[in-house]
């Protein structure tokens, strides 16, 4: 059978509506905890100077004076403000009780040759090439050995092992791709703006990340083992830089999900343009290539529908790339510059949570039903609500 893949681009409206229910204030941010990783008898990575608590502090409150500053009406909260040891598990609950929009865990990295140099930003979940990824987790995983009552807290989590990393990274799929976004403003900002080596944007399974209810990264600021690096990361001047780097990525997510009847009439005409481009006939391989304008087609079709979503990219893959072959009836939708791919199409929770499963056994370990309605993708919890509506 030939398989058709239809690739429709559709710009959708900030998640955030949808996330966090009805309300005055809905799709705003307003409160964004700060976490500075570390501290108290837990000093993280050592350089041949500097300790990473106290760096990690250092821009930690740097880049939320930044933001109390210049973003009127948002809130800032810190999980630790002096040289204290904070449990990983009451940093994300910190963050969950604030009822936080935003999750910032600020790290420094560390490796035994001096070479490496750079920085990076994760978000959880997990990655084809996982093994630089996952290291960078365990170290910072490895902060519970240090804490009373690990085994019970984290049900025998084990820090060094690797194979544990993955269960980690089945929760919090709904904020991934939020998530991600913000971890790209970031390391833009920290190449465009600071001038630093950009290590790229990547996923692994952090504790700290675990169960925060909102989109959260964690940024590795550069490496204390490399002594150019470490001299930047200690001098006040690079610790301003990297603060405000991330604060000015703050910004801009916030403006982008907030503003949203703005950035759609400028994202619109971006995705035309593409539309023509994929009107040109047949892909390669055969493949038939045809744009839809999604608000037609779903008038057509039922205005609520599931999906499950199994990859996320800022490049677009390629028509024949293996990862697609085995899957069908895929569906593309486009958000701040990711492509989001999605595969099956059902009325039912139930019928997309079933393929779910199929999805994941090929491969997509962390795949997750997405909903959308009219169009737009909305949470799970908004979807239920629609359908107890009915
Ligand atoms: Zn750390």
């Amino acid at each position: 059978m030939k398989r058709v893949l239809t690739y429709s681009i559709v710009f959708l409206c900030a998640n955030l509506f949808a996330q966090y229910g009805l309300g005055q204030d809905v799709g705003k941010i307003k409160t964004i905890v700060i976490d500075a990783g570390h501290g108290g008898r837990d000093p993280g990575a050592l350089g041949r100077k500097s300790k990473e608590k106290d760096i990690a502090l250092a821009v930690a409150l740097k880049t939320g004076h930044y933001i109390e500053q210049n973003l009127s009406g948002v809130k800032v909260v810190y999980t630790r403000k002096t040289d204290r040891f904070v449990e990983l598990h009451r940093r994300g609950k910190i963050a969950n009780d604030a009822k936080a929009d935003l999750f910032i865990s600020i790290h420094c990295n560390s490796n035994p040759s001096r070479k490496p140099y750079g920085a990076e930003t994760y978000a959880l979940g997990v990655e084809n090439n996982r093994t630089n990824a996952n290291l960078v987790a365990m170290t910072e995983n490895a902060s519970i050995l240090l804490e009373e009552n690990q085994d019970d807290i984290y049900d025998g989590f084990d820090p060094k092992a690797e194979e544990s990393l993955i269960n980690l990274t089945l929760f919090q799929s709904e904020h991934r791709d939020q998530s991600l976004d913000l971890a790209n403003r970031i390391q833009k900002q920290f190449k465009n703006r600071v001038g630093r080596k950009d290590r790229g944007v990547h996923q692994a399974g952090f504790l700290v990340l675990w169960k925060t209810t909102m989109p959260s990264v964690l940024v590795e600021l550069g490496y204390l083992s490399n002594t150019t690096e470490e001299a930047f990361l200690l001098s006040a001047k690079g610790q301003s830089y990297l603060a405000s780097a991330i604060y000015r990525a703050v910004k801009e997510y916030k403006r982008d999900y907030e503003s949203e009847s703005g950035a759609y009439d400028y994202r619109k005409k971006a995705i035309e343009k593409q539309n023509d481009a994929e009107n040109k006939g047949p892909g390669k391989n055969g493949n038939t290539i045809s744009a839809t304008n999604h608000k037609k087609s779903v008038k057509k079709n039922s205005e609520l529908v599931f999906r499950v979503q199994f990859y996320t990219s800022p490049k677009k893959l390629n028509n024949n790339d293996s990862r697609l072959k085995s899957l069908d009836n895929i569906y593309i939708y486009q958000h701040n510059g990711m492509y989001k791919y999605t595969s099956g199409k059902f009325n039912s929770l139930a019928e997309a949570e079933k393929h779910k499963e199929t999805i994941r056994k090929k491969g997509f370990a962390d795949a997750f039903s997405v909903a959308f309605y009219k169009g737009e993708r909305i949470s799970i919890s908004r979807a239920k609500q629609i359908l107890n509506e009915k």
